[in-house]
Protein backbone atom coordinates (compact mmCIF):
# COMPACT_ATOMS: atom_id res chain seq x y z
CA UNK A 1 0.00 0.00 0.00
CA UNK A 2 1.25 3.30 -0.83
CA UNK A 3 0.46 5.97 1.23
CA UNK A 4 -0.08 9.40 -1.21
CA UNK A 5 1.85 12.16 0.85
CA UNK A 6 -0.47 15.05 0.24
CA UNK A 7 1.92 17.61 2.76
CA UNK A 8 5.14 16.47 1.08
CA UNK A 9 2.86 17.01 -2.69
CA UNK A 10 2.12 19.86 -1.49
CA UNK A 11 5.43 21.57 0.10
CA UNK A 12 7.17 20.71 -2.74
CA UNK A 13 4.42 22.26 -5.16
CA UNK A 14 5.05 25.48 -3.42
CA UNK A 15 8.74 25.48 -3.64
CA UNK A 16 7.89 25.30 -7.21
CA UNK A 17 6.18 28.00 -7.28
CA UNK A 18 7.78 30.35 -5.36
CA UNK A 19 10.81 29.50 -7.55
CA UNK A 20 8.34 30.76 -10.45
CA UNK A 21 7.74 33.99 -8.43
CA UNK A 22 11.57 34.39 -8.28
CA UNK A 23 11.82 34.33 -11.64
CA UNK A 24 8.94 36.35 -12.48
CA UNK A 25 10.89 39.35 -9.65
CA UNK A 26 14.04 38.78 -11.16
CA UNK A 27 12.18 39.69 -14.98
CA UNK A 28 11.04 43.02 -12.96
CA UNK A 29 7.84 41.91 -12.48
CA UNK A 30 5.39 42.25 -9.19
CA UNK A 31 4.99 39.62 -6.95
CA UNK A 32 1.43 37.52 -7.48
CA UNK A 33 -1.31 38.82 -5.38
CA UNK A 34 -3.71 36.91 -3.42
CA UNK A 35 -6.52 39.00 -1.53
CA UNK A 36 -8.71 37.01 1.00
CA UNK A 37 -12.23 38.22 2.75
CA UNK A 38 -13.09 37.11 5.68
CA UNK A 39 -16.24 37.79 7.28
CA UNK A 40 -17.05 36.75 10.95
CA UNK A 41 -14.88 34.89 13.52
CA UNK A 42 -15.65 31.44 12.31
CA UNK A 43 -12.85 28.98 13.90
CA UNK A 44 -12.80 26.62 10.89
CA UNK A 45 -12.52 30.09 8.81
CA UNK A 46 -9.98 31.81 10.25
CA UNK A 47 -7.72 28.77 10.19
CA UNK A 48 -8.58 28.24 6.76
CA UNK A 49 -7.60 31.85 5.45
CA UNK A 50 -4.56 31.91 8.19
CA UNK A 51 -2.94 29.05 5.95
CA UNK A 52 -4.02 30.50 2.82
CA UNK A 53 -1.90 33.87 3.75
CA UNK A 54 1.31 31.35 5.65
CA UNK A 55 0.67 29.42 1.97
CA UNK A 56 1.15 33.22 0.13
CA UNK A 57 4.80 33.56 2.25
CA UNK A 58 5.61 29.96 0.87
CA UNK A 59 4.72 31.28 -2.37
CA UNK A 60 6.67 34.50 -1.99
CA UNK A 61 3.02 36.03 -3.27
CA UNK A 62 1.19 39.17 -2.08
CA UNK A 63 -1.35 38.61 0.19
CA UNK A 64 -4.03 40.64 2.04
CA UNK A 65 -6.61 39.99 4.36
CA UNK A 66 -9.99 42.21 4.83
CA UNK A 67 -11.94 41.42 7.20
CA UNK A 68 -15.74 42.13 8.28
CA UNK A 69 -17.69 41.70 10.99
CA UNK A 70 -20.90 39.20 11.18
CA UNK A 71 -23.13 42.31 10.67
CA UNK A 72 -21.62 43.47 7.13
CA UNK A 73 -24.45 44.18 4.94
CA UNK A 74 -24.34 42.43 1.67
CA UNK A 75 -24.31 45.25 -0.24
CA UNK A 76 -20.91 46.15 1.58
CA UNK A 77 -19.84 43.01 0.57
CA UNK A 78 -20.77 43.59 -2.72
CA UNK A 79 -19.00 46.91 -2.97
CA UNK A 80 -15.54 45.17 -1.53
CA UNK A 81 -15.69 42.83 -4.25
CA UNK A 82 -16.27 45.55 -7.15
CA UNK A 83 -13.49 47.40 -5.66
CA UNK A 84 -11.48 44.43 -5.29
CA UNK A 85 -12.40 43.51 -9.02
CA UNK A 86 -10.99 46.51 -10.09
CA UNK A 87 -8.13 46.40 -8.34
CA UNK A 88 -5.54 45.72 -11.00
CA UNK A 89 -2.75 44.95 -8.19
CA UNK A 90 -4.93 42.06 -7.14
CA UNK A 91 -4.66 39.21 -9.47
CA UNK A 92 -7.18 36.99 -7.56
CA UNK A 93 -9.77 37.02 -4.66
CA UNK A 94 -11.59 34.55 -2.36
CA UNK A 95 -14.53 35.11 -0.15
CA UNK A 96 -14.23 32.88 2.38
CA UNK A 97 -17.36 30.82 3.01
CA UNK A 98 -19.84 30.34 4.75
CA UNK A 99 -21.30 33.74 5.01
CA UNK A 100 -23.93 34.41 7.54
CA UNK A 101 -27.45 33.55 6.33
CA UNK A 102 -28.09 37.18 5.79
CA UNK A 103 -25.87 37.35 2.91
CA UNK A 104 -26.85 35.33 -0.43
CA UNK A 105 -23.60 33.39 -0.92
CA UNK A 106 -24.21 32.64 -5.06
CA UNK A 107 -24.93 36.40 -5.11
CA UNK A 108 -21.61 37.34 -4.15
CA UNK A 109 -19.84 34.18 -6.11
CA UNK A 110 -21.64 35.86 -9.03
CA UNK A 111 -20.23 39.33 -8.52
CA UNK A 112 -16.51 37.90 -8.26
CA UNK A 113 -14.98 38.81 -11.66
CA UNK A 114 -14.23 35.74 -13.19
CA UNK A 115 -10.93 36.25 -14.49
CA UNK A 116 -9.65 37.19 -10.47
CA UNK A 117 -11.96 33.95 -9.30
CA UNK A 118 -8.78 31.84 -7.96
CA UNK A 119 -11.27 29.72 -5.86
CA UNK A 120 -13.21 28.39 -9.57
CA UNK A 121 -16.95 28.69 -8.32
CA UNK A 122 -18.50 31.37 -10.50
CA UNK A 123 -20.50 29.79 -13.06
CA UNK A 124 -18.24 30.51 -16.25
CA UNK A 125 -15.35 29.00 -14.52
CA UNK A 126 -17.66 25.91 -13.84
CA UNK A 127 -19.01 26.04 -17.10
CA UNK A 128 -16.08 26.03 -18.51
CA UNK A 129 -14.31 23.39 -16.63
CA UNK A 130 -16.86 21.26 -17.48
CA UNK A 131 -16.95 21.59 -21.27
CA UNK A 132 -13.16 21.56 -20.85
CA UNK A 133 -11.78 24.91 -21.59
CA UNK A 134 -8.73 26.83 -19.50
CA UNK A 135 -10.38 28.33 -16.31
CA UNK A 136 -9.47 28.18 -12.72
CA UNK A 137 -10.57 24.86 -11.65
CA UNK A 138 -11.71 24.92 -7.86
CA UNK A 139 -8.82 23.66 -5.46
CA UNK A 140 -10.18 20.58 -3.73
CA UNK A 141 -11.26 18.71 -6.86
CA UNK A 142 -7.57 19.99 -8.61
CA UNK A 143 -5.79 19.34 -5.95
CA UNK A 144 -6.95 15.35 -5.86
CA UNK A 145 -5.81 15.39 -10.01
CA UNK A 146 -2.27 16.86 -8.97
CA UNK A 147 -1.85 14.28 -6.18
CA UNK A 148 -3.44 11.17 -8.78
CA UNK A 149 -1.01 13.07 -11.22
CA UNK A 150 1.96 13.49 -9.30
CA UNK A 151 1.71 9.79 -7.99
CA UNK A 152 1.30 8.29 -11.43
CA UNK A 153 -2.01 6.71 -10.91
CA UNK A 154 -3.34 5.78 -13.80
CA UNK A 155 -7.32 6.88 -14.32
CA UNK A 156 -7.58 6.22 -17.97
CA UNK A 157 -10.74 3.49 -18.46
CA UNK A 158 -10.95 3.20 -14.56
CA UNK A 159 -14.02 2.73 -13.03
CA UNK A 160 -13.99 6.02 -10.34
CA UNK A 161 -16.91 5.97 -8.15
CA UNK A 162 -17.49 9.98 -6.10
CA UNK A 163 -19.06 10.00 -3.32
CA UNK A 164 -20.88 13.45 -2.72
CA UNK A 165 -22.56 15.59 -4.99
CA UNK A 166 -21.65 19.45 -3.58
CA UNK A 167 -20.63 22.04 -5.70
CA UNK A 168 -17.16 22.77 -4.73
CA UNK A 169 -16.01 19.00 -4.51
CA UNK A 170 -18.19 16.12 -5.33
CA UNK A 171 -19.63 17.57 -8.84
CA UNK A 172 -16.56 18.97 -10.32
CA UNK A 173 -14.49 16.05 -8.92
CA UNK A 174 -16.96 13.71 -11.52
CA UNK A 175 -16.77 15.85 -14.49
CA UNK A 176 -13.31 16.12 -14.26
CA UNK A 177 -12.51 12.61 -14.11
CA UNK A 178 -14.90 11.87 -16.55
CA UNK A 179 -13.13 14.17 -19.20
CA UNK A 180 -10.43 13.20 -21.83
CA UNK A 181 -8.15 15.74 -20.84
CA UNK A 182 -7.82 14.29 -17.23
CA UNK A 183 -9.42 11.99 -15.58
CA UNK A 184 -10.58 9.94 -18.75
CA UNK A 185 -12.03 7.73 -15.93
CA UNK A 186 -16.10 5.60 -16.28
CA UNK A 187 -17.41 7.83 -13.44
CA UNK A 188 -20.56 7.12 -11.31
CA UNK A 189 -21.26 9.61 -8.27
CA UNK A 190 -23.55 8.43 -5.25
CA UNK A 191 -25.26 10.91 -2.86
CA UNK A 192 -27.67 10.27 0.29
CA UNK A 193 -30.55 9.34 -2.51
CA UNK A 194 -28.17 6.38 -4.23
CA UNK A 195 -29.40 2.63 -3.85
CA UNK A 196 -26.77 -0.11 -3.67
CA UNK A 197 -24.07 2.64 -2.80
CA UNK A 198 -21.72 0.23 -0.90
CA UNK A 199 -21.53 -2.11 -4.05
CA UNK A 200 -21.36 0.85 -6.04
CA UNK A 201 -17.89 1.48 -3.78
CA UNK A 202 -16.98 -2.02 -4.22
CA UNK A 203 -16.69 -1.84 -7.70
CA UNK A 204 -14.62 1.16 -7.48
CA UNK A 205 -10.53 1.15 -8.82
CA UNK A 206 -10.09 4.88 -7.91
CA UNK A 207 -13.06 5.89 -4.92
CA UNK A 208 -13.11 9.65 -3.67
CA UNK A 209 -14.77 10.08 -0.80
CA UNK A 210 -16.29 13.73 0.11
CA UNK A 211 -19.39 13.23 2.59
CA UNK A 212 -18.46 14.64 5.43
CA UNK A 213 -19.24 11.89 7.74
CA UNK A 214 -16.08 10.25 9.76
CA UNK A 215 -15.07 7.06 8.82
CA UNK A 216 -17.98 6.12 6.34
CA UNK A 217 -16.22 4.31 4.16
CA UNK A 218 -15.69 1.11 5.48
CA UNK A 219 -13.20 -1.81 4.74
CA UNK A 220 -16.67 -3.83 3.28
CA UNK A 221 -16.92 -0.93 0.79
CA UNK A 222 -13.82 -1.61 -0.87
CA UNK A 223 -11.99 -3.85 -3.49
CA UNK A 224 -8.58 -4.90 -3.30
CA UNK A 225 -6.11 -3.12 -4.61
CA UNK A 226 -8.39 0.10 -4.88
CA UNK A 227 -7.20 3.74 -5.08
CA UNK A 228 -9.01 5.66 -2.50
CA UNK A 229 -9.01 9.32 -1.76
CA UNK A 230 -10.01 10.60 1.52
CA UNK A 231 -11.52 14.38 0.87
CA UNK A 232 -13.62 14.29 4.42
CA UNK A 233 -12.30 16.50 7.53
CA UNK A 234 -14.83 16.54 10.16
CA UNK A 235 -13.85 18.25 13.43
CA UNK A 236 -14.33 15.05 16.14
CA UNK A 237 -13.52 15.97 19.85
CA UNK A 238 -10.79 14.47 21.36
CA UNK A 239 -9.37 15.64 24.63
CA UNK A 240 -5.83 14.47 24.44
CA UNK A 241 -5.51 16.83 21.56
CA UNK A 242 -4.06 20.60 22.44
CA UNK A 243 -7.34 22.18 20.41
CA UNK A 244 -10.01 19.62 22.04
CA UNK A 245 -10.65 18.19 18.38
CA UNK A 246 -9.11 15.84 15.71
CA UNK A 247 -9.74 15.45 12.29
CA UNK A 248 -11.47 12.59 11.21
CA UNK A 249 -11.77 11.52 7.70
CA UNK A 250 -14.62 9.76 5.67
CA UNK A 251 -12.30 6.89 5.31
CA UNK A 252 -12.31 3.77 8.02
CA UNK A 253 -8.31 4.32 7.75
CA UNK A 254 -7.14 1.95 9.50
CA UNK A 255 -9.15 -1.08 8.30
CA UNK A 256 -9.33 0.20 4.53
CA UNK A 257 -5.25 1.35 4.20
CA UNK A 258 -4.02 -2.43 4.12
CA UNK A 259 -6.80 -3.27 1.54
CA UNK A 260 -5.55 -0.19 -0.99
CA UNK A 261 -3.16 0.14 -3.87
CA UNK A 262 -2.76 3.64 -2.68
CA UNK A 263 -4.75 5.87 -0.11
CA UNK A 264 -4.25 9.29 1.09
CA UNK A 265 -4.34 9.68 5.25
CA UNK A 266 -6.79 12.83 7.10
CA UNK A 267 -4.95 15.26 8.13
CA UNK A 268 -2.08 15.41 5.52
CA UNK A 269 -3.70 14.01 2.07
CA UNK A 270 -6.29 16.05 0.03
CA UNK A 271 -6.02 19.20 2.81
CA UNK A 272 -2.87 21.04 2.46
CA UNK A 273 -3.11 20.24 -1.41
CA UNK A 274 -6.38 22.21 -1.60
CA UNK A 275 -4.73 25.44 -0.29
CA UNK A 276 -1.40 24.76 -2.45
CA UNK A 277 -4.00 24.93 -5.76
CA UNK A 278 -5.30 27.90 -4.66
CA UNK A 279 -1.58 29.22 -4.96
CA UNK A 280 -1.19 27.65 -8.29
CA UNK A 281 -4.95 29.15 -9.48
CA UNK A 282 -3.50 32.32 -8.71
CA UNK A 283 -0.13 32.09 -10.60
CA UNK A 284 -2.55 31.55 -13.22
CA UNK A 285 -4.33 34.40 -12.54
CA UNK A 286 -1.02 36.60 -12.20
CA UNK A 287 0.34 35.18 -15.52
CA UNK A 288 -3.42 35.57 -17.53
CA UNK A 289 -3.27 32.22 -18.34
CA UNK A 290 -6.52 31.81 -19.15
CA UNK A 291 -7.84 34.73 -19.72
CA UNK A 292 -6.65 37.91 -21.19
P1 LIG B 1 -21.41 18.74 1.57
O1 LIG B 1 -21.72 19.95 0.78
O2 LIG B 1 -22.05 18.56 2.91
O3 LIG B 1 -21.79 17.47 0.66
C1 LIG B 1 -21.76 16.20 1.19
C2 LIG B 1 -22.23 15.23 0.14
O4 LIG B 1 -22.22 13.93 0.71
C3 LIG B 1 -23.65 15.51 -0.35
O5 LIG B 1 -23.72 15.33 -1.75
C4 LIG B 1 -24.47 14.46 0.38
O6 LIG B 1 -25.58 13.97 -0.37
C5 LIG B 1 -23.50 13.33 0.53
N1 LIG B 1 -23.84 12.51 1.68
C6 LIG B 1 -24.02 12.90 2.95
N2 LIG B 1 -24.37 11.85 3.73
C7 LIG B 1 -24.42 10.77 2.90
C8 LIG B 1 -24.71 9.41 3.10
N3 LIG B 1 -25.05 8.93 4.28
N4 LIG B 1 -24.68 8.59 2.03
C9 LIG B 1 -24.33 9.05 0.82
N5 LIG B 1 -24.02 10.35 0.57
C10 LIG B 1 -24.08 11.20 1.61
O7 LIG B 1 -19.85 18.58 1.81
P2 LIG B 1 -18.58 19.03 0.95
O8 LIG B 1 -18.43 20.50 1.02
O9 LIG B 1 -18.58 18.36 -0.37
O10 LIG B 1 -17.43 18.38 1.84
C11 LIG B 1 -17.39 16.99 2.09
C12 LIG B 1 -16.30 16.73 3.11
O11 LIG B 1 -15.05 17.15 2.55
C13 LIG B 1 -16.44 17.50 4.41
O12 LIG B 1 -15.89 16.71 5.47
C14 LIG B 1 -15.56 18.71 4.21
O13 LIG B 1 -15.08 19.23 5.43
C15 LIG B 1 -14.46 18.11 3.42
N6 LIG B 1 -13.72 19.04 2.58
C16 LIG B 1 -12.38 18.95 2.65
C17 LIG B 1 -11.63 19.77 1.85
C18 LIG B 1 -10.15 19.65 1.92
O14 LIG B 1 -9.45 20.51 1.43
N7 LIG B 1 -9.63 18.57 2.47
C19 LIG B 1 -12.22 20.70 0.99
C20 LIG B 1 -13.62 20.74 0.92
C21 LIG B 1 -14.37 19.89 1.73
P3 LIG B 1 -26.85 14.90 -0.76
O15 LIG B 1 -26.38 15.76 -1.89
O16 LIG B 1 -27.88 13.92 -1.19
O17 LIG B 1 -27.20 15.66 0.46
Amino acid sequence: MQLIDGKATAAKIKEEIAEEVNRMLAAGKRAPHLAAVLVGHDGGSETYVRNKVLACEACRFTSSLIRFEEDVTEEELLAKVDELNRDPNVDGFIVQLPLPAHISEQKIIEAIDYRKDVDGFHPINVGRMAIGLPCFISATPKGILELLRRYDIDTIGKKCVVLGRSNIVGKPMAQLMLQKGYGNATVTVCHSQSRNLQAECRDADILIAAVGSPAFVTADMVKPGAVVIDVGTTRVPDSTRPKGFRLQGDVDFEHVAPLCSAITPVPGGVGPMTICMLMLNTLSAAKHEFYA
